[in-house]
């Protein structure tokens, strides 16, 4: 059946139900039978709604989108070694997160909702604003105070309201908990429908490859709303049977705010407290992630592992990328480090797929700083 479940106490809703998370507090996942008629996908547009039968959204009328999708997946050599790599920082407002945006967008216009929030450290925001309002939707994105100036910028020019929070990104999440006991939480850790967004990372990544998975691939994680979209669309292409085996999920994190990676190395149940310190990669620094428990698992499911990256690597990553023509952001970058690790111990012949999330112009100012 189709439906919103809990995870945590089994309690199942209409999809038709504004709900973001379950009366027991816990957040929701969604029950969908996706369709995949490959054929018929092979000769739609290149966007990632040619997957129109696998997101869970009823009405065509409803759909909120740029004809975002469908980014290039190009390899890229290191030491001699192809990755390939999807080109997620091309997509319209700058990074992957317009994947869940377009899909959990067009759920709020579904549902008839007129105004939403949202939090988040930079991108997510940016991403929810611009398809709001493509949607004509109100919107009021929480923005910790530090933000860098470029996001909050094109915030500002989607026409939202922002809400500068003082102090740091776990009080900006506690700030619009409270505005979302009223207001609609369009929020891509908790709202479900971002994730049938970002599960078509997956369906693409296949589909380039022949309709086949590739065996290892490396994200990066905070609040894990890439790599779980991916974890479950890879189950739903194995389930379809259209793929036959999970590909290992390899999830970076900043050495600097790695909750995870210390929870998978201590194979702890419970997600650490940390102590949280400036890193250039803002975009994952989540000390409290929402789906922490749920992300571990599916790593661990997976057969992949975490992978944690320091400052000097990340700068060390950003600048080799750009040397050779990518403008990425610094988020990106250090996933990029992540892969240069995970290549470095062992000679493997194994397809591995990569992601470069962020666009360079969203971080002028910390470009600035390191090319001086
Ligand atoms: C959001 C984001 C990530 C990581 O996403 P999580 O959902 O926090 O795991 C990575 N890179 C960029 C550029 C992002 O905006
Ligand atoms: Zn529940």
């Amino acid at each position: 059946m189709n439906q919103l479940v809990c995870p945590c106490c089994l309690a199942g809703y209409s999809l038709n139900e504004p709900r973001w998370r379950c009366e027991c507090g816990s957040y929701l996942d969604i029950e969908f039978e996706p369709e995949f008629n490959c054929k018929v996908i092979s000769q739609r547009k290149p966007t990632m709604w040619r997957y129109r039968e696998a997101i869970p959204i009823a009405d065509d009328a409803h759909i909120v989108s740029f004809e975002e999708g469908f980014t290039p997946l190009l390899e890229i050599s290191f030491d001699g070694r192809p990755v390939l790599v999807k080109q997620d920082h091309l997509f319209p407002t700058g990074s992957y997160k317009d994947r869940g945006a377009t899909v959990l967008i067009s759920k709020v216009k579904e549902l008839g909702i007129a105004e939403v929030v949202e939090d988040s450290s930079g991108n997510a925001g940016a991403a929810i604003a611009g398809y709001c309002a493509r949607a004509g939707i109100r919107c009021q994105i929480f923005l910790p105070s530090d933000t860098s100036a470029g996001k909050v910028a094109q915030v500002k020019l989607y026409g939202a309201d922002l809400v500068k929070v003082p102090g740091n990104r776990e009080d900006t999440a506690r700030a619009v908990l409270k505005a979302a006991e009223t207001i609609y939480y369009a929020s891509h850790s908790w709202n479900p429908f971002f994730f049938q967004g970002t599960k078509t990372f997956a369906f693409e990544v296949c589909e380039q490859l022949g309709w086949q998975a590739p065996d290892a691939v490396i994200l990066p994680v905070g609040n894990g709303t890439l790599l779980l979209g991916a974890y479950i669309g890879f189950q739903e292409l194995q389930k379809a049977r259209i793929i036959h085996q999970m590909p290992r999920l390899i999830a970076v994190q900043a050495e600097n705010c790695a909750p995870l990676y210390r929870a998978f190395m201590d194979k702890s149940a419970l997600i650490p407290k940390i102590e949280k310190k400036d890193t250039l990669a803002e975009g994952i620094a989540i000390a409290e992630p929402v789906r922490g428990r749920q992300i571990v698992d599916a790593v661990q499911e997976s057969g992949g592992s975490f992978i944690a990256v320091s400052e000097a690597e990340i700068k060390e990553a950003w600048r080799d990328m750009g040397k050779r023509g990518y403008y990425i952001e610094p988020t990106s970058a250090a996933t990029i480090a992540g892969v240069k690790k995970y290549l470095s111990p062992a000679e493997r012949e194994e397809i591995i797929v990569s992601v470069f999330t962020g666009h360079g112009l969203k971080s002028t100012e910390k470009i600035a700083k390191i090319v001086k």
